[in-house]
């Protein structure tokens, strides 16, 4: 089961087999400090979204690239484009579809467009000096588009990336309010 979340390195990198060894590899490869499982399980966000972008941020989504690693497919062409390999890389920041989303999306939120990493857009985050509230409006904007772009069908994200910055809001706004507008505030003000 562990083989299905962590390397075969990851696993003959402990010292000895225990769950909580495997899982704090899980959570943190690189054994460094986890600053950015706040930023994930933020409670704004659907945990949906969190549980998909837990898994992205791991780089454990079944990206077609890994999917033909495991044999379980040929083809690791990108999906949306059909040019590049696609890997989590490419999936979220690179391809010409999701780099569109992205730019309209952080260029409203006022993140930095050069932004080409989820762990380099949780650490730019976490490094600002806004509200906890404002943080967690900017991860759940980040999540929220993270589980799109990995959840939805190829159409549907080339004609969402064909959209104004305008048109793309008055959909989240419509969405937001379908929800009952309860995270419905100006994150601007902090
Ligand atoms: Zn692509």
């Amino acid at each position: 089961m562990m083989k299905l979340h962590l390397s075969e390195v990851q696993l003959c990198s402990l010292s000895k087999y225990s769950i909580k060894l495997a899982y704090s590899q899980l959570v943190s490869p690189s054994g460094n400090k986890m600053y950015w499982a706040n930023a994930i399980w933020c409670k704004l966000a659907q945990p949906k979204h969190r549980f998909i972008s837990w898994l992205a941020v791991l780089e454990r989504l079944s990206t077609k690239d890994r999917l033909k690693l495991f044999g379980v497919s040929v083809d690791d062409l990108c999906l949306l484009c059909g040019v590049e390999v696609e890997n989590h890389s490419h999936l979220f920041f690179g391809c010409q579809y999701s780099s569109r989303c992205w730019e309209q999306i952080a260029g409203f939120l006022q993140i930095n467009t050069s932004i080409r990493s989820l762990p380099q857009l949780i650490k730019w985050i976490h490094r600002r000096k806004f509200t906890k509230f404002r943080k967690g409006v900017l991860f759940t904007f980040a999540w929220c588009l993270v589980y799109h772009g990995k959840m939805e069908d190829a159409s549907a994200l080339k004609s969402f990336a064909t959209l104004s910055r305008g048109a793309i809001f008055a959909k989240s706004d419509a969405s937001s309010r379908a929800r009952g507008g309860r995270h419905h505030q100006n994150y601007g003000n902090g």
